[in-house]
């Protein structure tokens, strides 16, 4: 791509997002054009291969409805699909819809620009193409820029560091080597059994320990998945009823109505049955403290009951609130600490100081270690389009826009960036909910959007700044009604040192987002200009 090329769209990012993007607007008869940093498709599952890396909603829902011969042909081979499988579908996906030709792979998108004059999106490459656009839409993910701590002493470290979120394709051998992890969220918690099977000694640092309840993760039995596809439909349906967008039975009784008993009954039925669903023990969780804090002391007596050492047990219990950091599914996590070649090391009080050529320094001590591996997450929703240099009407910076915290309208667009499309924003459902049917919600209700504006012969359409606010006042209302905005999480940028504590993803549900949506495109767009 040597010159300046002109289309009707520009999209940002070939995760899943990109890819029914693009599919979608060119069976509208849309020109667009999809640029995308990495080598290959799949995003996160591009990105993030790390061993044990795979996906906490079931396979049969954490994957695409839109076509329904996509997914009544494809077949997974587990309850929840590891990292390979699910980039063997992306790749799959873009093969099938033939997507492959209007993607620029290795071209990471520097700046987007609109030109008030032309009503166009201006946007450069860092390898130096520029593109014209009506429209610019980031599919650029909520979970795809890379948090690396600013450590000391890093660039002498001897050995060999990776960041789960960059890990190497050709995979990592830690056979006979010492190895470090910093960081006990969900990326660690799925790689860290795997890795203490090959290492000689692994090091574990967490700061905070997390709430993990078994993934029972199993092979997809084809007649199970048979008699899921041929009601697939109600499958989706039934989902999309959920406020997490994910199908499982909720208990509409409050944990402190309930006898002791039903209580642990309820909990050990979940318990058993694996995965997320433990969420939907019952109905106040996430709502009244002292409801939560059963849900926390169920999980820590588990704790006690796998890992042998009493003292290892209390530094892996949580006493944070439970569910309003991401739940973590595991396979055998807390077993890893009763290996003899497994050490926990609390850097809560003592942090981690840096990294000396030979190791790492915590507490005022070295663990040696030949590699490193940092699970310590990314800087989520808004840290990727903050890292473009994005400007809209006057020249007004995003990343200035947004220095006190992200604002949107819906998620979908900001005030002041005429005809910019964010796709699973901050201000949407997107990380509280499965990501497939969120993302596919928010592609249609673009196409769509971009199909009335230029239906009524209008240039641009924005976000009006009363909508936007109203919004915001909105997003912050509901998610103060629960216990979500308490927790240290990277839902609220805690994960970041100096970024604004904002709760960014709208916590009012699946469904009541949906509608909201649906209400205002079916009166006209309300909230939105048209200029
Ligand atoms: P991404 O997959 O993040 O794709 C964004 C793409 O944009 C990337 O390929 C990136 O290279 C590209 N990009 C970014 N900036 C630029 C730029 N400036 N120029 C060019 N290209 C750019 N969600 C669930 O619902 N269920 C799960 O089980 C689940 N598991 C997950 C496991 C891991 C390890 C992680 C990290 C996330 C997980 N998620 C899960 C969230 C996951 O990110 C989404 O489900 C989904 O894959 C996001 O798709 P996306 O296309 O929106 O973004
Ligand atoms: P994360 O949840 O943000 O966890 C990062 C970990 O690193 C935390 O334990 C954090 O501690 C620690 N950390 C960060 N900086 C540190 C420092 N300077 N010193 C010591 N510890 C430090 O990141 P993640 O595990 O990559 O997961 C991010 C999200 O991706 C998940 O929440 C989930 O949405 C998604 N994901 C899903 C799956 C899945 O099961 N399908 C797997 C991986 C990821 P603190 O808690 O103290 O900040």
């Amino acid at each position: 791509m040597q010159h300046s090329e002109n289309f009707d769209a520009v999209i940002v990012g070939a995760g899943f997002a990109g890819l029914y993007m693009l599919h979608r607007l060119r069976k509208l008869g849309f020109s667009a054009r999809v640029l995308e940093a990495g080598s290959g498709v799949g995003g996160t599952w591009f990105w993030n291969r790390y061993p044990g890396a795979r996906c906490d909603v079931e396979s049969m829902e954490y994957s695409y409805q839109f076509s329904d011969s996509l997914q009544q042909e494809w077949e997974w081979s587990e309850r929840y699909a590891g990292q390979p499988e699910i980039l063997h579908y992306a790749n799959h996906v873009a093969d099938r819809f033939d997507l492959r030709r209007d993607i620029e792979f290795d071209t990471r998108v520097a700046a987007a620009t609109f030109d008030e004059a032309a009503a166009c999106w201006r946007i450069k490459t860092a390898e130096g193409a520029e593109l014209t656009a009506r429209y610019c839409i980031m599919a650029t993910g909520c979970l795809s820029s890379a948090n690396v701590p600013d450590l000391k002493g890093l660039d002498a470290f001897r050995g060999r560091w990776y960041h789960t979120g960059h890990w190497p394709h050709e995979g990592v051998d830690f056979s006979g080597l010492s190895v470090g992890v910093i960081g006990t969220g969900s990326s660690a918690i799925q790689s860290i059994p795997i890795m203490a099977e090959q290492a000689e000694q692994l090091y574990v640092f967490q700061r905070t320990p997390n709430y993990v309840v078994p993934a029972r993760n199993a092979p997809l039995d084809h007649d199970i998945q048979q008699a899921i596809k041929a009601d697939y439909a109600g499958l989706r349906q039934r989902a999309k009823q959920m406020r997490n967008g994910i199908q499982y039975p909720v208990n509409e009784a409050s944990a402190l109505e309930v006898t002791e008993d039903e209580r642990r009954r309820q909990y050990e039925f979940r318990w058993a049955r694996g995965g997320l669903s433990f969420l939907g023990s019952f109905a106040d969780l996430l709502i009244n403290k002292e409801a939560n804090d059963t849900a926390g002391e169920f999980i820590r007596a588990k704790i006690r009951d796998v890992v042998s050492d009493p003292a290892a047990a209390a530094t892996l219990s949580p006493q944070s609130i439970f569910g309003c950091k991401r739940l973590c599914i595991d396979t055998h996590y807390f077993e890893t600490f009763n290996r003899p070649n497994v050490s926990l090391i609390d850097v809560n009080r003592a942090p981690v100081e840096g990294v000396a050529r030979d190791g790492i320094m915590a507490g005022g001590k070295l663990y040696p270690v030949d590699a490193i591996v940092f699970a310590t997450g990314f800087d989520a929703m808004t840290g990727t389009l903050r890292r473009i240099d994005i400007r809209g009407r006057g020249g007004r910076r995003l990343a200035e826009k947004w220095s006190e915290g992200p604002r949107t309208y819906l998620g979908l667009m900001v005030a002041d960036f005429p005809n910019l499309f964010t796709i699973t924003g901050p201000g949407s459902p997107s990380v509280l909910t499965n990501m497939l049917p969120s993302i596919e919600q928010h592609v249609e209700w673009i196409a769509d959007c971009m199909l009335f504006s230029q239906e009524r012969g209008r240039g641009c359409i924005e976000a009006t700044p009363e909508a936007e606010d109203a919004w915001m006042v909105h997003v912050d209302e509901v998610a103060s009604a629960t216990l979500f905005p308490l927790a240290n999480s990277w839902y609220v940028g805690a994960n970041i040192p100096g970024k604004p504590r904002v709760f960014m993803p709208y916590i009012g549900g699946f469904p009541r987002y949906v509608e909201t949506c649906n209400q205002i495109a079916a009166e006209g767009y309300t909230g939105f200009a048209l200029t």
